[in-house]
């Protein structure tokens, strides 16, 4: 693949990309092309600088003495306020904590604790499924409580949206078609019916702007190794709006959300603020490692950050669709740029050998069943030579045959 002449006009988009020093930032194995940053993001160099440290320094040599001296205590709350400008939130507003799942659950409840007259949690049947899981088991720990789906118990989320909702719980960005919500219309149509909201912003933050406190969010969640690239499991993050934090309820209180945690006393007294989200020690190498990572984001213009991923996924469709003869590709994602995320996603009925075949071919993307070829643009990392290249070779895949080999259809247990 690599005797393809990239075009003249891609290589004019990679020179005149402003963000196109930021990649020097990550660890990118050679031959590989990386589309799949939205499911795992690479390695950081300062990430990894920053996990060094925190192990052969900070653990190792500063032993217990670095819960003070290295600030290991107020790890939640300084990598919150890290996050907090990507997210469009006031720094005290977010405490990164947990995993998203664990954090939904947190959402879901403190949301369900503030509309006790309500009983039903809206969400999407098409949602990430482990936040639909979480919502079952609130509802299964809450009295009367009912989860309503779009998708089957109404076509559209607003027709679920009424006096009975206590929270709607959204994924900002789909993500299996990446298609994007419009945050501040569903804000404004959910809290018409005296309900509150939970956005799930793991497909979203760290790919385009987001801005919860201007667009009147009142919760939410996401992911630290996707777009954040904090690492396989890295810690989430959780949102509440300051002016939820007085009559904030956690359901998992435990030592770390305490006032005095040091103080060893026996009776639950929850710190002021976000911070009471948080539950037990947390696991310091990991958020060590996702604060050193955070730093690629200094300095970062979001509007550009977004430009760009536009750009690329633009490239990516049109170089994709462009072959002459039908390939069996179905665009499953938005065409209009203001209704997608950071990522194009295909249908092809072999979608799963089609992606291991590009897989083999040094072109890393995902499958999402049934039928789905997902591509993720994280412009910091990408450039539009390595778009183009991947869209040429999925073309060649598909019209070479070469995933019908017997041994890209075998299923490995993740995808
Ligand atoms: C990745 C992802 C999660 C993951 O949750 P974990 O608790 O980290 O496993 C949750 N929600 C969405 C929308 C995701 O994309």
């Amino acid at each position: 693949m690599n005797a393809l002449q990239i075009p003249d006009f891609v290589r004019a988009q990679d020179a005149a990309d402003p963000l196109r020093g930021r990649r020097a930032q990550f660890i990118l194995p050679e031959g590989v092309i990386y589309l799949d940053g939205n499911s795992l993001g690479p390695a950081t160099y300062a990430g990894l600088a920053a996990l060094e440290q925190a192990s052969h320094g900070e653990w190792a040599q500063g032993l217990i003495r670095s819960w003070n001296d290295a600030a290991w205590v107020s790890l939640g709350q300084r990598l919150g306020a890290q996050i907090a400008p990507l997210i469009g939130a006031a720094a005290d507003e977010v405490v990164v904590a947990d995993s998203t799942s664990i954090n939904c659950y947190k959402a879901l409840h403190a949301a369900c604790a503030m509309r006790p007259e309500r009983s039903v949690i809206v969400a999407e049947a098409g949602s990430f499924p482990t936040d639909l899981y979480m919502a079952e088991g609130v509802v299964a720990n809450l009295r009367d409580h009912r989860l309503r789906l779009e998708g089957r118990d109404a076509e559209s989320i607003d027709d679920l949206i009424n006096e009975h909702a206590a929270v709607v719980l959204v994924n900002h960005v789909d993500y299996r078609t990446g298609r994007l919500r419009d945050m501040a219309a569903l804000n404004a149509r959910i809290h018409a019916a005296g309900a509150l909201s939970v956005w799930d912003l793991s497909h979203s933050a760290g790919a385009l702007p987001v801005h919860l406190a201007a667009d009147g969010a009142d919760f939410a969640i996401g992911c630290g190794y996707k777009y954040l690239n904090g690492g396989p499991g890295a810690p989430a993050y959780i949102y509440a709006a300051r002016r939820h934090h007085a009559g904030l309820q956690q359901p998992l209180s435990g030592w770390w959300g305490h006032a005095r945690p040091f103080d060893f006393v026996p009776e639950y007294e929850p710190i002021t603020g976000v911070g009471r989200l948080q539950v037990g020690t947390p696991s310091v190498l990991a958020m060590r490692t996702l604060e050193g990572a955070l730093s690629v984001w200094d300095g970062v213009d979001l509007a550009q950050l977004r430009g760009k991923s536009l750009a690329l996924a633009k490239l990516f469709i049109d170089t994709a669709e462009g072959a002459s003869t039908d390939l069996g590709l179905r665009l499953a994602s938005p065409r209009v740029d203001a209704e997608r995320g950071s990522q194009v996603s295909f249908s092809h009925p072999d979608a799963y050998p089609v992606m291991q075949a590009l897989i083999e071919r040094g072109i890393i993307g995902d499958f999402r069943a049934p039928d789905l070829l997902r591509f993720g643009f994280a412009p910091l990392y990408l450039s539009y030579s390595e778009v183009w290249l991947a869209a040429q070779t999925l073309i060649d895949v598909l019209r070479s045959g070469l995933w019908r080999q017997e041994r890209f259809a075998r299923r490995a247990a993740a995808t």
